[in-house]
């Protein structure tokens, strides 16, 4: 069998979330669960991270997902309903909504008595500046005001632009939260992501948002997830199939890229673009064998890559980490110019599943 495996170590996973516990101790941990689970399996990672006190997604089947499988843990729809007919499955799975548009609100205010016969938080989110979704200041204010004179439970949201890094839109989101919050004083607070939760451990208010750190990996582009003391759940591995001596002067792969400049020994091992691996590097890029690095040589195909074995001890079947507690995701990721969270979430469905 092709030997291209998801590996999802769900004891690193409750690790992760203890870190959020450790550094957000009152404030209750929506544990972000979208894009299945960042492309870790939504399943495994539902029952890893069972201690949590609530779930977040992108949409209503992402939520029905999570019901189906049987948790009860109040989930937040971080984008809200998209059409009001939605409303029907909210109030039957009890949902919460976040607020973005004022139809979401009408569409809301529709349902008003099993909302909120049902417990559900409305979560009111804030535009302070990442101009993505919500209501600008002062009109947050008024909604809020009458959503709690109307009897609903809110929740003042806000995401931050750039909590991974120092820029001054920082201040002004905080300044117009905290504006806010007071303005509709007493109302529930959530604004912290993972790099927030990280920065500002005096911003985690009532709830906190992580995902990428639940991971095992970094918010930030200048600190590892061993700096930040976070255990990678994923381990993405495959195996040598093919083993070749080429001679100075021969290229390998597509488009004949790579030209070995000596003799060497390559490996052919099983994983390509076909399985989530990223074929456009930037920078050179090498995957871990038995602990040490072997280079990456010529174009990613489909289904296999080269890598350079010279003076490595391996054999037909010997096991190569693409990214893992070896080589962190976020190494990859920076060779290959983005980001940790896009190659976690766009693996695709061929490699196996095992959990540990
Ligand atoms: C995805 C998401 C998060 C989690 O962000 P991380 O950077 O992965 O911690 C938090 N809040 C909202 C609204 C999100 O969409």
């Amino acid at each position: 069998m092709r030997q291209a495996t998801v590996y999802i170590d769900s004891q690193a996973l409750q690790y992760n979330l203890n870190r959020v516990k450790q550094l957000a101790p009152t404030a209750k941990i929506v544990s972000m669960v979208k894009a299945n689970a960042y492309g870790h399996g939504i399943k495994d990672c539902l029952a890893a991270l069972n201690s949590t006190d609530n779930f977040g997604v992108a949409c209503l089947e992402e939520a029905l997902e999570i019901r189906k499988l049987g948790y009860q843990q109040p989930i937040t729809l971080i984008e809200g309903i998209f059409s009001e007919e939605e409303m029907d499955s909210v109030i039957q799975y009890g949902l919460e909504c976040v607020i973005h548009q004022s139809a979401q609100l009408d569409w809301l205010k529709a349902r008003k008595e099993e909302y909120i016969t049902k417990n559900l938080k409305v979560w009111v989110k804030l535009n302070s500046g990442m101009n993505r979704l919500g209501f600008k200041v002062p009109e947050i204010i008024e909604i809020i005001n009458s959503l709690k004179a109307e009897g609903f439970s809110c929740v003042l949201a806000m995401h931050f632009a750039n909590a991974d890094a120092d820029h001054p839109l920082n201040e002004q989101q905080k300044t117009q939260f905290l504006q806010v919050k007071e303005a509709c004083d007493p109302v529930l607070a959530s604004c912290c992501n993972s790099a927030a939760i990280f920065k500002w451990p005096e911003l985690n208010f009532d709830y906190v948002r992580p995902g990428i750190m639940l991971y095992g990996a970094s918010p930030f582009a200048d600190k590892s997830a061993h700096e930040l003391d976070l255990k990678p759940v994923m381990t993405f591995d495959a195996a040598i199939i093919a083993l070749n001596q080429i001679q100075t002067g021969e290229a390998v792969g597509y488009g004949s890229t790579f030209v070995a400049s000596q003799d060497m020994q390559i490996a052919i091992v099983s994983i390509g673009y076909g399985d989530g691996y990223p074929r456009a590097f930037i920078k050179p890029n090498y995957v871990m064998i038995n602990n040490k690095p072997a280079p990456v040589i010529g174009r990613v195909s489909m289904d296999m890559i080269a890598v350079d074995v010279s003076g490595l001890t391996v054999t037909l079947g010997t096991q190569v980490e693409l990214w893992g507690k070896q080589r962190l995701v976020d190494e990859v990721a920076e060779a290959n110019g983005t980001i940790g969270y896009e190659l976690l979430c766009r693996l695709s469905n061929r490699p196996k599943r095992i959990l540990k």
